[in-house]
């Protein structure tokens, strides 16, 4: 406005009109943008629920309404999908608190303790709705358009009213990779207009489906493990907020209406008190809406609060009110489908449902959000203050292991939790996870501690617990995944809390003069116990450097190296000349390996350098087999431990290919989990059969191990179910099922997801690394008997049984059955795996096993 005066006193007539022009736009524009905002019709060109939207034009909806709205709009971007496509979240809130946004969300750290400060408690509340997470459940992106417009639309006068004391975010698709899959296949296949009959081809989506992401993860199982790339960037943005509910939309199947909560049982033991009663709120809330639409609902079944890792429990143990919906529909349902009441179910419909329990969810909180804000100040000051479980402190013994700490330290980093280094020698006592025994314990400087007084006590609590309470045996996922199993470090439970000032934030670093320095040394030795050393070989192994490991243990200078070590000589690199030395330090760099420069090839105790039982690392050329046959997520876990984890060629082969494929052009076949029983044809076998005594390796994982296993030839051979008699009988009628158990009974069978201590044979190459034991999370419903002529590696004995839920009847089948097995076939040989070691590349300690298979068995020298 001053510079307009003293423009005026210029009398400068030109000017003076066309700043007026200017200042006028300048007023009008906001005025009018803070009204108009595009309706989802408006923008797309058809009334939502008409179409499916593609993911850049939902993306371009929320980039047009943040600026048309920006007085009361924020839109984040947080990264990007493994197929390059944009992740955003939005922060709707009333024009008062966008202007404050940074302060409420700073205070709300204050409040959890992750900020230092005294914090506000009249503060709004924080409701955070996450859509689309499974892509082919696509009626969320729908929904989450017409929520954003209903929050930002003025004559929506109750979402005004919610506004004032809660700030909503919006993530309108937590997979667009999934989400693309599905949705341009449907509009590829659709009928004009959509057939509403099931056994259409819309109706049935083709291999693998949207559910997943790229690398065929359920992004709903990834919440605290975090292992991919969605989920890494997703949860740092979340864990700037920490929401004080958090909602993840998903879609069931067709025939059920719509799931909201009270959860079922189980629910994890730590959920609050307060938590629990919340549930009771949340369904009230949405059975208004749904009563009076007469839509509908069940509550209080099959969706439980157990698995860590889900969109409801992970926000729940991170103080927020965690809960999932469910709409019947899915993959399955398109733009409409005749269910088997004869109604048609709509896209619409589903659509509407959606929308309602997103109202019902921020009505809710803004109700309570006093109270809401409340306790979740007292969660975390419980948290910090006096937590709950029956470890105050964890210790993790690092000596020799730096390689599987830095893995762990990944974990807890993006997990938010703290942690801290011892500073000097003492002693302790606790729980030993590894032989489940209370032991004392000599603590060395840099051992890691965990003090479970912390704001992400109850996370810490929830994923190193060793065997969490399951209420109800009656659960959909894992039952165990404790990680100092899933780690294979040497961890112990104290149920005293460890002093804070007595921890370092960071590890003491040797000294220059303790850290030997040899000048062209003769070789170097680098350790095989994680996959960040797998890494490092599959680097130097992609630039040709020639690389040994050790099959005996052997010393050197008074220091003790296990099988597997490996051994990088000059010798053998010749051709590299200068450039060996920086090769091999730069790529240990890179991965974090600590290497040992020697200078001799003679050891003191064990097999010279040059012995046979040194073996000369053959780089192998790998295929992968996938397609409609196998299980998606097992290919998945294989095809992203190659490209994300080892960064190791790997060439993926559909089985409709394989037959066409010259094997020789490949050392290793890799059979994921999968249906192989119209893949392996007495043809098939047979000229698999020749490829193996030839040279070739097959890695044949869980039912592919079991149908491998049912060919001549091929030792692998599953279990007959026990005959269990049951005792005392009087009658035939003794024994009857009762049909109310039909859900149950089957249970009885089942091994879900339980930890299990696996004996291995540490002298063959597959247990590199190991030892004599492998933790291992068992969730395939076959057992195998032991071999008698191949190797058996690694088996289940009598007392093997760690944590988690087994059926009473499998935990017999269970004894004495073997996990690991190698059978050597002429040259070749075949690994079988009853359990993918890669599963939901959580279980760190399974890579290197997985790893072994592909690197170190079958090396000769
Ligand atoms: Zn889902």
């Amino acid at each position: 406005m001053i510079t307009f005066l003293r423009l005026k006193c210029v009398n400068s007539c030109v000017l003076y009109r066309l700043l007026h022009i200017l200042v006028l736009v300048y007023v009008w524009i906001p005025s009018v943008s803070a009204q108009t905002i595009s309706t989802p019709a408006a923008f797309l060109g058809y009334t939502l629920g008409d179409q499916f939207t593609t993911h850049d034009r939902l993306i371009r909806y929320f980039e047009i309404v943040a600026t048309q709205a920006s007085d009361r709009c924020q839109l984040i971007p947080y990264g990007q999908t493994y197929e390059g496509r944009p992740l955003v979240v939005m922060v709707v809130a009333s024009a008062e608190n966008k202007k404050r946004l940074e302060e409420i969300r700073t205070n709300n750290l204050k409040i959890t303790g992750v900020l230092d400060g005294t914090p506000q408690l009249n503060m709004p509340a924080i409701v955070w709705l996450s859509y689309n997470v499974h892509g082919n459940e696509a009626v969320s992106s729908e929904a989450v358009m017409e929520v954003l417009y209903q929050l930002l639309n003025p004559a929506d006068a109750d979402m005004q009213t919610w506004l004032k004391n809660t700030v909503v975010l919006l993530d309108p698709c937590l997979n667009p990779d999934g989400h693309e899959r599905y949705v341009q296949w449907y509009k590829q296949v659709a009928n004009q207009p959509y057939q509403p009959l099931p056994y259409a081809r819309e109706h049935n989506e083709p291999w693998p489906g949207g559910r997943f992401n790229h690398y065929m993860f359920d992004l709903n199982r990834d919440w605290a493990w975090q292992t991919q790339q969605e989920s890494q960037q997703r949860m740092v943005l979340y864990q700037q907020w920490m929401p004080h509910l958090h909602a993840d939309f998903h879609e069931m199947e067709v025939q059920s209406p719509y799931y909201f909560a009270p959860s079922s049982k189980p629910y994890h033991q730590v959920l609050t008190p307060w938590q629990r009663q919340f549930q009771q709120y949340i369904g009230d809330a949405n059975r208004k809406y749904f009563d009076k639409n007469y839509w509908l609902y069940y509550t209080r079944e099959r969706f439980d609060l157990f698995y860590p890792s889900f969109g409801d429990t992970w926000p729940s143990f991170n103080g927020a009110i965690g809960m999932t919906y469910e709409q019947g529909g899915s993959g399955r349902a398109g733009l409409g489908i005749v269910r088997l009441e004869g109604d048609t179910l709509t896209l619409k419909q589903r659509m509407d449902h959606h929308v309602a329990a997103s109202r019902a969810s921020i009505e809710v909180v803004s109700t309570r959000a006093e109270q809401v804000v409340k306790e979740f100040k007292a969660y975390f000051d419980q948290a910090r203050t006096s937590p709950k479980g029956t470890y105050k402190s964890y210790l993790i013994k690092t000596g020799g292991e730096p390689q599987r700490v830095r893995s762990l330290l990944n974990l807890l980093d993006r997990n938010g939790i703290q942690y801290g280094y011892v500073t000097s020698k003492q002693s302790a006592s606790g729980f030993n996870y590894l032989n489940g025994k209370k032991e004392s314990v000599a603590v060395e400087e840099n051992d890691l501690v965990i003090s479970a007084y912390q704001p992400k006590s109850v996370m810490l609590q929830a994923l190193f617990e060793p065997n969490p309470t399951l209420e109800d045996s009656l659960t959909y996922d894992i039952t165990s995944w404790a990680i100092p199993y899933a780690y294979g470090l040497q961890t112990y439970g104290l149920s005293e809390r460890w002093a804070d000032n007595q921890l370092s934030t960071k590890p003491k670093t040797k000294t220059a003069a303790q850290t030997a320095v040899i000048e062209k040394p003769y070789a170097y030795l680098a350790t095989w116990k994680d996959i960040h050393d797998v890494a490092f070989l599959s680097t130097l192994l992609k630039a040709k450097v020639r690389v040994r490991n050790t099959e005996v243990p052997f010393e050197m200078n008074g220091k003790s190296y296990a099988p597997g070590t490996l051994l990088i000589t000059r010798a053998a690199n010749e051709s590299l000349g200068d450039r060996f030395d920086k090769l091999v330090t730069e790529a240990a760099k890179k991965e974090g390996v600590t290497l040992m420069p020697v200078k001799t090839g003679f050891v003191d105790k064990g097999s010279d350098f040059g012995s046979d039982y040194v073996h000369f690392i053959k780089a192998p050329r790998i295929a992968l087999l996938t397609g409609s046959s196998i299980s998606p997520m097992g290919f998945g876990a294989v095809w992203h431990y190659f490209e994300q984890q080892i960064h190791y060629p790997v060439t993926v082969l559909d089985i409709s290919q394989l037959g066409r494929t010259p094997l020789f052009h490949f050392d290793i076949l890799i059979l994921p989990s999968g249906s192989y029983s119209s893949l392996l044809t007495d043809r098939m076998t047979a000229t698999l059969k020749d490829w193996i005594q030839a040279g070739g390796k097959v890695i044949a994982m869980e039912e592919a191990a079991e149908t491998l296993g049912e060919k001549v030839d091929f030792e692998w051979k599953k279990k007959a179910p026990d005959k269990v008699t049951p005792k005392k009988i009087v009658s035939p009628t003794d024994t009857l099922k009762t049909y109310a158990n039909r859900e149950r009974d089957p249970i009885q069978q089942l091994v879900q997801g339980s930890i299990y201590r696996v004996t291995l044979d540490a002298s063959h190459p597959l247990s590199f690394g190991y030892g004599d034991t492998y933790w291992a999370l068992l969730q395939n419903g076959s057992t195998y008997e032991l071999m008698k002529k191949g190797w058996n590696i690694g088996y289940l004995k009598t007392d093997a049984y760690v944590a988690g839920h087994v059926g009473g009847k499998y935990k017999k089948q269970l004894q004495n059955s073997a996990i690991f097995g190698a059978q050597e076939m002429g040259r070749g040989q075949v690994i079988y795996m009853a359990e993918s070691p890669l599963f939901r590349a959580f279980w760190q300690n399974g890579k290197l096993l997985f790893s072994n298979a592909l690197f170190m068995v079958g090396q000769v020298p």
